[in-house]
C-alpha cells in the first residue's frame, strides 16, 4: 500500500497589524495549538489594494510586531510585504515563500484570516490561485457576520469552497494545499480601529494590547492626531 503523506504546517497571518493587538495574538497562539503549526509567520502588509493606507510606516508595524512577539519561540515577522515597493497581494507573497519552501515538499503553508477579510476574498487580486498555494485557516471575530459552514458564505464563495472544507484540524496535514478550515478560537473583541480611536481621544487602550507596544506608540506619538 502507498504510504501516505503527512505535512508539517506553517502558519501565515498577513494583516495591516496597525498596531498588532491580543486578538491577533490570541488566535496565533490557539492556532498555533488547535492546528499543530510548527511555526507561524506574521505577514504586515505593505500597501494593501483594497483599503485606506496604514497609519503608521511599515517598519514601524514590523517593529511593533516584533516588540508583540519577544520570547514568543514558535512566532517570527515576514517583513517582505513592506520591503516591497507599491502594492503588495498575499497571493504573490504566497507564491514566493512556497518557492522558497521548495526544498521541503513536506511543509504545507496555512494562510489565516479573519471571515471580515475572507468574505471580500473575491475581490483579491488572483485570489482562485491562493488554493494551489495553500490551505485557508477562517477565524471568526465578534461583529462579523459568523462562519461555521459553506452554508453560511455568500453564493460567490460557497461554489468554489465547499468541497474543500474541513472541520478538523488535522485533515489539513492530509493534503498540501487547497482546503479550508474554520477554527474554533476565542471571540475577543478588539480591533485596531478601536485602539486607534481609543488612543486619538486621549483615553488608555492599556490590557489590549502588549504593553511594550503600547510603549512603542507612546514613544513615536502614533495615533494621536486621529483615526
Ligand atoms: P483594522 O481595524 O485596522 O482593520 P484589525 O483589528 O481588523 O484592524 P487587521 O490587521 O486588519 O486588524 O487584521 C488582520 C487579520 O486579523 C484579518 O484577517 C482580520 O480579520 C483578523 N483579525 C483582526 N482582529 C481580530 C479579532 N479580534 N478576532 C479575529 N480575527 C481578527
Ligand atoms: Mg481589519
Amino acid at each position: 500500500m502507498a504510504e501516505i503523506t503527512r505535512y508539517s504546517l506553517t502558519g501565515i497571518y498577513g494583516g495591516t497589524f496597525d498596531p498588532i493587538h491580543y486578538g491577533h495574538l490570541r488566535i496565533a497562539e490557539e492556532l498555533a495549538d488547535i492546528v499543530e503549526l510548527n511555526h507561524l509567520f506574521f505577514l504586515p502588509a505593505g500597501r494593501p489594494r483594497l483599503r485606506t493606507p496604514p497609519f503608521v510606516a511599515g517598519e514601524h508595524r514590523v517593529a511593533m510586531l516584533q516588540e508583540a512577539i519577544r520570547g514568543n519561540t514558535r512566532f517570527s515577522v515576514d517583513d517582505r510585504e513592506v520591503r516591497r515597493p507599491g502594492e503588495t497581494y498575499s497571493v504573490e507573497s504566497l507564491r514566493e515563500i512556497r518557492q522558497e519552501y521548495e526544498a521541503s515538499e513536506s511543509v504545507a503553508l496555512c494562510f489565516i484570516t479573519g471571515t471580515d477579510a475572507f468574505i471580500k476574498l473575491p475581490y483579491w487580486h488572483r485570489w482562485r490561485e491562493l488554493f494551489e498555494l495553500c490551505h485557508l485557516i477562517i477565524v471568526n471575530r465578534p461583529g462579523s457576520v459568523p462562519i461555521r459552514y459553506p452554508s453560511d458564505l455568500p453564493d460567490e464563495l460557497r461554489g468554489v469552497c465547499q468541497d474543500r472544507w474541513t472541520t478538523m484540524a488535522d485533515e489539513l496535514k492530509n493534503s498540501p494545499v487547497g482546503l479550508i478550515f474554520t477554527a474554533p478560537t476565542t471571540l475577543l473583541d478588539i480591533s485596531s480601529t478601536s485602539i486607534r480611536n481609543i488612543i486619538a481621544s486621549g483615553k488608555s487602550a492599556r490590557y489590549l494590547l502588549p504593553e511594550s507596544v503600547l510603549n512603542y506608540i507612546d514613544k513615536y506619538g502614533f495615533y494621536a492626531g486621529g483615526k
